[in-house]
Protein backbone atom coordinates (compact mmCIF):
# COMPACT_ATOMS: atom_id res chain seq x y z
CA UNK A 1 0.00 0.00 0.00
CA UNK A 2 1.53 3.32 -0.83
CA UNK A 3 1.66 5.75 1.55
CA UNK A 4 0.14 9.14 1.83
CA UNK A 5 3.37 11.09 0.16
CA UNK A 6 4.11 7.93 -2.58
CA UNK A 7 0.38 8.50 -3.28
CA UNK A 8 0.71 12.55 -4.25
CA UNK A 9 4.11 12.16 -5.88
CA UNK A 10 2.58 8.98 -7.79
CA UNK A 11 0.02 10.69 -9.48
CA UNK A 12 1.80 13.86 -10.40
CA UNK A 13 3.87 11.76 -12.22
CA UNK A 14 1.28 10.89 -13.99
CA UNK A 15 -0.14 14.57 -14.87
CA UNK A 16 0.58 16.02 -18.30
CA UNK A 17 -1.18 19.79 -18.92
CA UNK A 18 -4.35 19.34 -20.92
CA UNK A 19 -3.51 21.59 -23.58
CA UNK A 20 -3.57 25.71 -24.24
CA UNK A 21 -6.03 27.86 -25.59
CA UNK A 22 -6.37 32.07 -26.08
CA UNK A 23 -8.59 34.11 -24.23
CA UNK A 24 -9.88 37.16 -23.54
CA UNK A 25 -7.85 39.21 -21.01
CA UNK A 26 -10.92 38.74 -18.49
CA UNK A 27 -11.47 34.83 -18.90
CA UNK A 28 -7.36 34.42 -17.68
CA UNK A 29 -8.13 35.44 -14.11
CA UNK A 30 -7.17 32.37 -12.26
CA UNK A 31 -5.22 31.11 -15.50
CA UNK A 32 -1.65 29.97 -16.26
CA UNK A 33 -0.14 32.13 -18.44
CA UNK A 34 1.74 29.99 -21.08
CA UNK A 35 3.86 32.56 -23.03
CA UNK A 36 6.51 35.01 -21.67
CA UNK A 37 4.79 38.82 -22.07
CA UNK A 38 7.47 41.12 -23.67
CA UNK A 39 6.63 44.84 -23.11
CA UNK A 40 6.36 46.02 -26.77
CA UNK A 41 7.00 49.94 -25.41
CA UNK A 42 7.76 51.79 -22.55
CA UNK A 43 5.58 52.39 -19.84
CA UNK A 44 4.66 55.72 -18.69
CA UNK A 45 5.43 55.65 -22.60
CA UNK A 46 6.30 59.64 -22.14
CA UNK A 47 7.22 62.08 -19.23
CA UNK A 48 3.69 62.80 -17.77
CA UNK A 49 2.85 64.50 -14.26
CA UNK A 50 1.77 62.52 -11.46
CA UNK A 51 -0.44 65.19 -9.99
CA UNK A 52 -2.87 68.13 -11.05
CA UNK A 53 -0.77 71.58 -10.43
CA UNK A 54 1.70 73.54 -12.53
CA UNK A 55 4.88 72.76 -14.56
CA UNK A 56 7.56 74.72 -13.21
CA UNK A 57 11.32 74.85 -13.81
CA UNK A 58 12.74 73.75 -10.75
CA UNK A 59 15.50 77.15 -10.90
CA UNK A 60 12.96 79.31 -10.69
CA UNK A 61 11.34 78.22 -7.70
CA UNK A 62 14.69 78.68 -5.15
CA UNK A 63 13.25 81.30 -3.23
CA UNK A 64 9.65 80.53 -1.66
CA UNK A 65 7.38 81.99 -2.09
CA UNK A 66 7.58 82.72 -5.55
CA UNK A 67 5.45 84.23 -8.34
CA UNK A 68 4.56 82.36 -11.72
CA UNK A 69 3.77 84.02 -14.98
CA UNK A 70 0.98 80.86 -16.23
CA UNK A 71 1.50 80.95 -20.09
CA UNK A 72 -0.50 77.41 -20.72
CA UNK A 73 -2.64 74.73 -19.79
CA UNK A 74 -2.32 71.03 -20.64
CA UNK A 75 -5.46 68.97 -19.67
CA UNK A 76 -5.31 64.85 -19.30
CA UNK A 77 -5.55 63.62 -22.89
CA UNK A 78 -3.43 66.22 -24.44
CA UNK A 79 -0.49 67.09 -26.25
CA UNK A 80 2.21 69.28 -24.80
CA UNK A 81 3.65 70.24 -28.53
CA UNK A 82 4.40 73.73 -28.94
CA UNK A 83 3.59 74.02 -24.98
CA UNK A 84 6.63 75.45 -23.47
CA UNK A 85 7.79 76.63 -19.66
CA UNK A 86 10.11 79.68 -20.26
CA UNK A 87 11.94 81.23 -17.35
CA UNK A 88 9.89 82.28 -15.05
CA UNK A 89 6.26 81.01 -16.13
CA UNK A 90 4.38 77.95 -15.60
CA UNK A 91 1.96 75.60 -17.19
CA UNK A 92 -1.28 74.51 -15.43
CA UNK A 93 -1.54 70.48 -16.06
CA UNK A 94 -3.53 67.67 -14.99
CA UNK A 95 -2.63 64.28 -13.57
CA UNK A 96 -1.38 61.85 -16.52
CA UNK A 97 -0.83 65.14 -19.18
CA UNK A 98 2.60 65.18 -21.05
CA UNK A 99 4.90 67.09 -19.17
CA UNK A 100 5.96 70.28 -21.61
CA UNK A 101 9.56 71.70 -22.64
CA UNK A 102 11.21 73.93 -19.94
CA UNK A 103 9.65 71.87 -17.10
CA UNK A 104 11.63 69.50 -14.51
CA UNK A 105 9.04 69.84 -11.69
CA UNK A 106 6.00 69.92 -11.16
CA UNK A 107 3.76 71.89 -7.75
CA UNK A 108 0.36 70.51 -7.00
CA UNK A 109 -2.78 72.70 -6.51
CA UNK A 110 -2.22 72.30 -2.77
CA UNK A 111 0.63 74.08 -2.78
CA UNK A 112 -0.11 76.68 -4.69
CA UNK A 113 -1.56 80.10 -3.68
CA UNK A 114 -3.85 83.03 -5.77
CA UNK A 115 -3.74 81.29 -8.76
CA UNK A 116 -5.53 82.88 -11.77
CA UNK A 117 -5.90 82.26 -15.50
CA UNK A 118 -2.42 84.32 -15.74
CA UNK A 119 -0.35 83.92 -12.53
CA UNK A 120 0.83 81.09 -9.69
CA UNK A 121 2.18 81.79 -5.96
CA UNK A 122 4.10 78.60 -5.40
CA UNK A 123 4.08 78.27 -1.60
CA UNK A 124 6.48 74.61 -0.41
CA UNK A 125 9.95 74.39 -1.61
CA UNK A 126 10.14 72.36 -4.39
CA UNK A 127 12.19 69.69 -5.69
CA UNK A 128 13.65 68.89 -8.41
CA UNK A 129 11.69 66.14 -10.45
CA UNK A 130 8.88 66.15 -8.00
CA UNK A 131 5.58 64.64 -9.44
CA UNK A 132 7.25 63.15 -12.86
CA UNK A 133 6.56 59.75 -13.82
CA UNK A 134 9.06 59.16 -16.50
CA UNK A 135 9.31 56.88 -19.31
CA UNK A 136 10.19 53.42 -19.25
CA UNK A 137 9.94 54.05 -15.46
CA UNK A 138 7.94 50.73 -14.78
CA UNK A 139 8.43 49.00 -17.50
CA UNK A 140 11.25 49.08 -20.39
CA UNK A 141 10.48 47.97 -24.12
CA UNK A 142 11.74 44.46 -24.68
CA UNK A 143 11.64 43.55 -20.93
CA UNK A 144 9.88 40.29 -19.91
CA UNK A 145 7.16 41.72 -17.52
CA UNK A 146 5.21 38.73 -17.03
CA UNK A 147 6.94 34.77 -16.90
CA UNK A 148 5.31 32.19 -18.27
CA UNK A 149 3.78 30.09 -15.72
CA UNK A 150 2.61 33.25 -13.87
CA UNK A 151 -0.82 32.74 -12.37
CA UNK A 152 -2.86 35.86 -13.51
CA UNK A 153 -4.70 37.69 -10.88
CA UNK A 154 -6.24 41.09 -11.25
CA UNK A 155 -2.90 42.79 -11.42
CA UNK A 156 -1.05 40.98 -13.98
CA UNK A 157 -4.56 41.62 -16.39
CA UNK A 158 -3.80 45.23 -16.07
CA UNK A 159 -0.10 45.27 -16.74
CA UNK A 160 -1.07 42.92 -20.34
CA UNK A 161 -4.14 45.60 -20.88
CA UNK A 162 -1.53 47.99 -20.72
CA UNK A 163 1.28 46.26 -22.72
CA UNK A 164 -1.90 46.31 -25.52
CA UNK A 165 -2.66 42.36 -25.17
CA UNK A 166 -6.34 41.87 -25.23
CA UNK A 167 -5.76 38.51 -25.64
CA UNK A 168 -3.50 35.79 -24.13
CA UNK A 169 -2.68 31.77 -23.96
CA UNK A 170 -2.86 30.36 -21.51
CA UNK A 171 -3.81 26.70 -19.87
CA UNK A 172 -6.63 24.83 -20.68
CA UNK A 173 -9.58 24.09 -18.06
CA UNK A 174 -10.12 20.64 -18.18
CA UNK A 175 -13.50 19.16 -18.18
CA UNK A 176 -13.67 16.57 -15.04
CA UNK A 177 -16.46 14.00 -15.34
CA UNK A 178 -17.95 13.23 -12.14
CA UNK A 179 -20.08 9.43 -11.77
CA UNK A 180 -21.87 8.21 -8.70
CA UNK A 181 -22.58 4.81 -8.50
CA UNK A 182 -24.60 2.85 -6.11
CA UNK A 183 -28.41 1.01 -5.87
CA UNK A 184 -29.34 3.57 -2.97
CA UNK A 185 -28.76 6.79 -4.15
CA UNK A 186 -31.55 9.52 -5.33
CA UNK A 187 -30.99 13.07 -7.02
CA UNK A 188 -31.56 15.83 -4.48
CA UNK A 189 -35.00 17.39 -4.80
CA UNK A 190 -37.14 14.27 -3.55
CA UNK A 191 -37.21 12.84 0.18
CA UNK A 192 -35.55 10.15 0.09
CA UNK A 193 -37.33 6.97 0.98
CA UNK A 194 -36.37 4.02 3.14
CA UNK A 195 -33.05 2.71 1.82
CA UNK A 196 -32.12 5.93 -0.35
CA UNK A 197 -29.81 8.08 0.09
CA UNK A 198 -29.59 11.46 -1.62
CA UNK A 199 -26.63 11.95 -4.19
CA UNK A 200 -24.89 14.52 -2.35
CA UNK A 201 -20.97 13.34 -3.93
CA UNK A 202 -21.85 14.38 -7.52
CA UNK A 203 -22.90 17.80 -6.43
CA UNK A 204 -20.10 18.37 -3.76
CA UNK A 205 -17.51 17.34 -6.23
CA UNK A 206 -18.95 19.43 -9.24
CA UNK A 207 -18.90 21.88 -6.93
CA UNK A 208 -15.20 20.96 -5.72
CA UNK A 209 -13.94 20.81 -9.91
CA UNK A 210 -14.79 23.89 -10.07
CA UNK A 211 -13.70 25.97 -7.27
CA UNK A 212 -10.47 24.75 -8.46
CA UNK A 213 -11.12 26.29 -11.91
CA UNK A 214 -12.14 22.90 -13.88
CA UNK A 215 -15.71 22.52 -15.68
CA UNK A 216 -17.72 19.55 -14.31
CA UNK A 217 -19.38 17.45 -16.52
CA UNK A 218 -22.35 15.55 -14.64
CA UNK A 219 -22.91 11.57 -16.01
CA UNK A 220 -25.17 10.84 -13.38
CA UNK A 221 -25.12 7.60 -11.14
CA UNK A 222 -23.74 3.83 -12.42
CA UNK A 223 -26.46 1.49 -11.20
CA UNK A 224 -24.94 -1.76 -9.14
CA UNK A 225 -24.71 -3.68 -11.94
CA UNK A 226 -22.16 -4.26 -15.14
CA UNK A 227 -23.90 -3.22 -17.75
CA UNK A 228 -24.55 0.42 -15.66
CA UNK A 229 -20.79 0.85 -14.85
CA UNK A 230 -19.70 -0.17 -18.48
CA UNK A 231 -22.42 2.86 -20.09
CA UNK A 232 -21.30 5.44 -17.35
CA UNK A 233 -17.65 4.65 -17.30
CA UNK A 234 -17.30 4.98 -20.93
CA UNK A 235 -19.12 8.31 -20.97
CA UNK A 236 -17.07 9.76 -18.47
CA UNK A 237 -13.57 8.52 -19.77
CA UNK A 238 -14.76 11.06 -22.79
CA UNK A 239 -13.37 14.19 -21.09
CA UNK A 240 -10.05 15.05 -19.67
CA UNK A 241 -10.37 13.65 -16.49
CA UNK A 242 -12.71 10.98 -14.73
CA UNK A 243 -13.61 11.17 -11.02
CA UNK A 244 -16.16 8.47 -9.67
CA UNK A 245 -17.28 7.89 -6.00
CA UNK A 246 -17.97 5.04 -4.38
CA UNK A 247 -18.30 1.21 -5.37
CA UNK A 248 -14.42 0.78 -4.79
CA UNK A 249 -13.75 -1.55 -1.41
CA UNK A 250 -13.70 -4.72 -2.14
CA UNK A 251 -17.19 -5.26 -1.58
CA UNK A 252 -19.16 -7.80 -3.85
CA UNK A 253 -20.86 -4.80 -5.35
CA UNK A 254 -17.92 -2.56 -5.93
CA UNK A 255 -17.72 -2.70 -9.92
CA UNK A 256 -15.63 0.35 -10.43
CA UNK A 257 -12.21 -0.71 -10.74
CA UNK A 258 -13.35 -4.47 -12.14
CA UNK A 259 -15.16 -2.64 -15.30
CA UNK A 260 -12.24 -0.05 -15.74
CA UNK A 261 -9.91 -2.54 -15.97
CA UNK A 262 -12.53 -4.34 -18.88
CA UNK A 263 -12.16 -0.55 -20.46
CA UNK A 264 -8.56 -0.55 -20.79
CA UNK A 265 -7.90 1.48 -18.22
CA UNK A 266 -4.74 1.26 -16.51
CA UNK A 267 -4.86 0.37 -12.38
CA UNK A 268 -1.65 2.56 -11.30
CA UNK A 269 -2.25 1.89 -7.36
CA UNK A 270 -5.56 0.98 -5.48
CA UNK A 271 -5.26 2.22 -1.53
CA UNK A 272 -3.50 4.48 0.37
CA UNK A 273 -1.97 4.58 4.23
CA UNK A 274 -4.64 7.19 4.72
CA UNK A 275 -7.78 7.25 6.71
CA UNK A 276 -10.10 8.07 5.80
CA UNK A 277 -10.07 7.62 2.13
CA UNK A 278 -7.93 4.06 2.35
CA UNK A 279 -9.73 2.62 -0.87
CA UNK A 280 -9.49 5.45 -2.88
CA UNK A 281 -7.63 4.07 -6.83
CA UNK A 282 -5.87 6.16 -8.99
CA UNK A 283 -5.61 4.08 -13.22
CA UNK A 284 -4.56 6.05 -16.20
CA UNK A 285 -6.12 5.17 -19.92
CA UNK A 286 -4.27 7.40 -22.70
CA UNK A 287 -2.87 10.16 -20.40
CA UNK A 288 -6.18 10.33 -18.76
CA UNK A 289 -6.45 9.96 -15.00
CA UNK A 290 -8.90 8.48 -13.34
CA UNK A 291 -9.90 8.80 -9.48
CA UNK A 292 -11.82 6.26 -8.24
CA UNK A 293 -13.11 7.40 -4.74
CA UNK A 294 -14.76 5.89 -1.50
CA UNK A 295 -18.29 6.47 -1.32
CA UNK A 296 -18.80 8.55 2.08
CA UNK A 297 -19.32 11.20 1.65
CA UNK A 298 -16.98 12.97 3.82
CA UNK A 299 -13.74 10.74 2.45
CA UNK A 300 -14.37 11.30 -0.61
CA UNK A 301 -14.24 15.14 -0.23
CA UNK A 302 -11.16 14.34 1.64
CA UNK A 303 -9.40 12.56 -1.07
CA UNK A 304 -10.46 15.17 -3.60
CA UNK A 305 -8.87 17.56 -2.09
CA UNK A 306 -5.56 15.51 -1.22
CA UNK A 307 -5.13 14.49 -4.46
CA UNK A 308 -7.43 14.60 -7.34
CA UNK A 309 -7.06 18.78 -6.75
CA UNK A 310 -3.41 18.86 -7.14
CA UNK A 311 -3.87 16.98 -10.43
CA UNK A 312 -6.23 18.95 -11.48
CA UNK A 313 -4.07 22.02 -10.71
CA UNK A 314 -0.94 20.33 -12.25
CA UNK A 315 -3.12 19.67 -15.87
CA UNK A 316 -3.46 23.63 -15.52
CA UNK A 317 -0.16 24.27 -15.65
CA UNK A 318 -0.17 25.65 -11.95
CA UNK A 319 2.98 24.70 -10.23
CA UNK A 320 2.58 24.69 -7.08
CA UNK A 321 -0.66 22.45 -6.49
CA UNK A 322 -0.60 22.17 -2.83
CA UNK A 323 -2.55 24.20 -0.25
CA UNK A 324 -0.72 26.14 2.08
CA UNK A 325 0.54 24.46 4.90
CA UNK A 326 0.83 26.03 8.61
CA UNK A 327 2.35 24.71 11.48
CA UNK A 328 -0.71 24.71 14.46
CA UNK A 329 -0.68 23.99 17.82
CA UNK A 330 -3.11 21.00 18.91
CA UNK A 331 -5.13 22.34 21.71
CA UNK A 332 -6.76 18.83 22.48
CA UNK A 333 -4.64 15.63 22.86
CA UNK A 334 -5.50 12.69 19.95
CA UNK A 335 -5.56 8.72 20.84
CA UNK A 336 -5.02 7.88 17.30
CA UNK A 337 -6.31 4.04 16.50
CA UNK A 338 -5.19 4.07 13.30
CA UNK A 339 -1.71 5.01 13.75
CA UNK A 340 -0.09 2.69 10.92
CA UNK A 341 -1.55 5.36 8.21
CA UNK A 342 -1.20 9.05 8.00
CA UNK A 343 -4.68 10.14 9.45
CA UNK A 344 -6.39 13.71 7.75
CA UNK A 345 -7.84 15.52 10.95
CA UNK A 346 -11.09 18.00 10.53
CA UNK A 347 -10.39 20.98 12.37
CA UNK A 348 -10.99 24.33 12.66
CA UNK A 349 -8.22 27.03 12.59
CA UNK A 350 -7.70 29.79 15.08
CA UNK A 351 -5.13 32.36 15.13
CA UNK A 352 -4.00 33.90 18.61
CA UNK A 353 -1.22 36.40 17.76
CA UNK A 354 1.93 34.58 15.61
CA UNK A 355 0.44 30.95 16.47
CA UNK A 356 -2.01 29.16 14.94
CA UNK A 357 -4.04 26.85 16.97
CA UNK A 358 -6.11 23.74 15.88
CA UNK A 359 -9.42 22.33 17.14
CA UNK A 360 -10.99 19.20 16.17
CA UNK A 361 -14.03 20.51 14.44
CA UNK A 362 -16.40 17.75 16.00
CA UNK A 363 -15.78 13.81 16.25
CA UNK A 364 -13.99 12.31 13.54
CA UNK A 365 -16.00 9.11 12.66
CA UNK A 366 -15.74 9.56 8.43
CA UNK A 367 -20.15 9.26 8.58
CA UNK A 368 -20.37 12.91 10.01
CA UNK A 369 -20.46 15.46 7.31
CA UNK A 370 -20.95 17.89 9.73
CA UNK A 371 -17.53 18.04 11.16
CA UNK A 372 -16.57 18.62 7.51
CA UNK A 373 -18.67 21.52 7.41
CA UNK A 374 -17.08 23.02 10.42
CA UNK A 375 -13.72 22.81 9.03
CA UNK A 376 -11.33 25.24 7.51
CA UNK A 377 -8.01 22.85 7.51
CA UNK A 378 -7.53 19.06 7.48
CA UNK A 379 -4.25 18.36 10.29
CA UNK A 380 -2.20 15.71 8.32
CA UNK A 381 -0.99 13.34 11.64
CA UNK A 382 2.24 10.91 10.09
CA UNK A 383 1.86 7.11 10.63
CA UNK A 384 3.25 5.81 13.74
CA UNK A 385 1.87 8.41 15.99
CA UNK A 386 -0.50 6.70 18.17
CA UNK A 387 -0.92 9.75 20.69
CA UNK A 388 -0.37 13.38 20.58
CA UNK A 389 -0.72 15.89 23.51
CA UNK A 390 -2.48 18.62 23.82
CA UNK A 391 0.20 21.88 22.95
CA UNK A 392 2.08 19.31 20.10
CA UNK A 393 2.69 21.25 16.87
CA UNK A 394 1.70 19.52 13.42
CA UNK A 395 1.23 20.39 10.07
CA UNK A 396 -2.33 21.98 8.69
CA UNK A 397 -3.40 22.22 5.34
CA UNK A 398 -5.84 25.22 4.91
CA UNK A 399 -8.50 24.87 2.30
CA UNK A 400 -11.10 26.85 4.45
CA UNK A 401 -12.38 30.52 3.55
CA UNK A 402 -11.97 31.45 7.51
CA UNK A 403 -9.72 31.63 10.27
CA UNK A 404 -10.53 32.27 13.76
CA UNK A 405 -9.22 35.41 15.36
CA UNK A 406 -8.90 35.25 18.85
P1 LIG B 1 -19.69 2.44 -0.86
O1 LIG B 1 -18.31 2.90 -1.13
O2 LIG B 1 -20.46 2.16 -2.10
O3 LIG B 1 -19.70 1.30 0.11
O4 LIG B 1 -20.43 3.65 -0.12
C1 LIG B 1 -20.02 4.09 1.14
C2 LIG B 1 -21.05 4.99 1.78
O5 LIG B 1 -21.14 6.20 1.07
C3 LIG B 1 -22.45 4.43 1.81
O6 LIG B 1 -23.06 4.78 3.04
C4 LIG B 1 -23.14 5.12 0.67
O7 LIG B 1 -24.52 5.20 0.83
C5 LIG B 1 -22.50 6.46 0.71
N1 LIG B 1 -22.51 7.04 -0.62
C6 LIG B 1 -22.10 6.42 -1.73
N2 LIG B 1 -22.26 7.21 -2.81
C7 LIG B 1 -22.78 8.36 -2.36
C8 LIG B 1 -23.17 9.56 -3.00
N3 LIG B 1 -23.04 9.71 -4.33
N4 LIG B 1 -23.66 10.55 -2.25
C9 LIG B 1 -23.80 10.38 -0.92
N5 LIG B 1 -23.45 9.27 -0.27
C10 LIG B 1 -22.95 8.26 -0.96
MG1 LIG C 1 -22.01 1.31 -3.15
Amino acid sequence: MLSYEQARQVILENITPAGIEQVDLVDAVGRVLVEDIVAPWDMPLWDNSAMDGYAVSFDDCSKIPCKLKVTGYIPAGARADGIEVKPGGAVKIMTGAPIPAGADAVVPFEETEDATDVQVTIQAPVGQNQHIRFQGEDVRSGQTVIAAGTIIRPPEVSMLASLGRARVTVFLRPVVAILSTGDELIEVGRTPGAGEIINSNTLALAAAVREAGGIPRIVGIARDNLESHREKLTEGLKTDMLVTSAGVSAGDRDLVRVVLEELGVKQVFWKIGIKPGKPTAFSVKDGKPVFSLPGNPVSSLITFEEFVRPALLRMMGQRQVFRPTFRAILRDAIKNKESDRTVLLRIRLERDGEHFYATTSGKQQTGLLKTMVNSAALAVIPPGRGFLAAGEEVDVHFFGSFIDLI
